[in-house]
């Protein structure tokens, strides 16, 4: 689960990390009294769970409180990839002198976490990591160890950070260990021209395994704000995240749908989703998973890739016709069919004869023609 820039900016607050001062308003009449009360000059923030809104127009500065109370009434309301801005949160501006950035990310692989640092923060981040990797300093974290004195200075010098970023290294780490975080992210961390180091910006992202810990943040269900889809998948029980991608995928077990999205990237496609309708895949469930996938309006193509055991490809077949009847289908839909009665299940949908269904037999041949068609489409 994620927190917004305001709750993040919260905990860093309370493990004694310095942010503006900041109040969070749901209205542009809130937002003229809250920079009454902050000073005059604020910045406005678009409170949404994604990255980019200072480049999407979400993040802007306000002379005085009339002309905060005017730019919180164009960024309330503002979608900004598919998330529209219910509140926005006024922050007092700092004079910028250089804007650094710092994460502590899962690498599951290596069992460890990574400090990712670059003294090139700001909201060219991305650009940077592709264009200049060099810039941009990896360390590996052992989570037994943690981030001692010795840890910090290390990942400060490796990204030619100044050194008084060492100990707000260290507090953030323990955000993450103490928070039950998996991400801890501040883009940028400033040091202003009176020689301060600050968090201008925060995404904090928890286990949700460890939800229950932390009522404190509501929680993903309940959260209104959460994608719009995947607050749609999740109250029909889907295992989805929403991806960026134009083909849509729907698998039986994780390890399959993961290894599907990767198998779409190498055909030179981008999978638009992640959605796992797991074992015992009814028809109610496939009729759900396919319209959820296919009330995405960047989806172009959608790959089913099943392979049967205990949930047989024939059940999941007459899942999909079924599904035909309450789902209209608005763009091809490639089947793979393996496994437990393979054989019937291409027949149930051969019969049924639907000209947007296409079947593949391998996972590479349907991964191949369902990029095509989303290339295509
Ligand atoms: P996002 O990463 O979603 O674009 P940020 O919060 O990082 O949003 O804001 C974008 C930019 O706005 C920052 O890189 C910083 O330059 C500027 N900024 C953000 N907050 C402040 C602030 N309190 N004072 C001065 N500048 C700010
Ligand atoms: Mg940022």
């Amino acid at each position: 689960m994620d927190l917004y820039e305001h709750q993040a900016r919260e905990l860093f607050a309370q493990y004694g990390v310095l942010v503006p001062e900041a109040e969070v308003a749901a209205t542009a009449r809130e937002a003229r009294a809250a920079a009454e009360r902050l000073g005059g000059r604020v910045v406005v923030k678009a409170q949404v769970k994604t990255g980019g809104r200072g480049k999407a127009g979400g993040v802007k500065i306000a002379a005085d409180p009339a002309a905060a109370e005017l730019t919180a009434r164009q960024i309330l309301g503002m979608d900004i990839k598919g998330h529209s801005v219910r509140s926005v949160m006024l922050a007092q501006p700092v004079s910028i002198e250089a804007e650094f950035y710092v994460s502590y990310v899962l690498d599951r692989a290596a069992g460890r976490f990574l400090a990712i640092a670059s003294a090139e923060g700001g909201m060219d981040i991305e650009e940077v990591a592709a264009n200049r990797p060099d810039a941009v300093a990896r360390i590996a974290v052992d989570p037994a160890d943690g981030v001692t004195p010795a840890k910090a200075a290390e990942i400060a010098e490796a990204a030619k950070l100044p050194p008084e970023v060492a100990p707000v290294l260290q507090r953030l780490w323990q955000v993450l260990t103490e928070e039950d975080a998996l991400l801890v992210e501040v883009n940028p961390l400033a040091r202003t021209t009176d020689g301060r180091i600050l968090a201008l910006d925060g995404k904090v992202t928890l286990d949700d395994n460890a939800v229950f810990r932390q009522a404190r943040w509501g929680g993903d269900a309940a959260d209104p704000h959460a994608d719009p889809l995947e607050a749609t998948a999740a109250a029909k029980g889907l295992n989805y995240v929403k991806l960026d991608g134009e083909v849509g995928v729907i698998g039986n077990g994780a390890g399959l749908v993961m290894s599907t999205l990767d198998v779409v990237a190498g055909c030179g496609a981008r999978p638009a989703n992640f959605l796992d309708i797991g074992g015992g895949a009814s028809a109610e469930v496939m009729a759900d998973g396919l319209s959820v996938v296919l009330s995405d309006p960047a989806v172009k193509s959608v790959f089913v890739n099943v392979f049967g055991g205990i949930t047989a490809c024939d059940a999941v077949a007459e899942g999909i016709v079924q599904a035909l009847e309450s789902v209209q289908l608005t763009c091809p839909l490639v089947v793979r069919l393996d496994g437990n009665a393979a054989a019937r299940g291409r027949a149930i949908l051969n019969g049924r004869a639907h000209p947007l269904i296409h079947q593949a037999t391998t996972m590479d041949s349907a991964a191949d023609q369902a990029a095509q068609l989303a290339n295509a489409g």
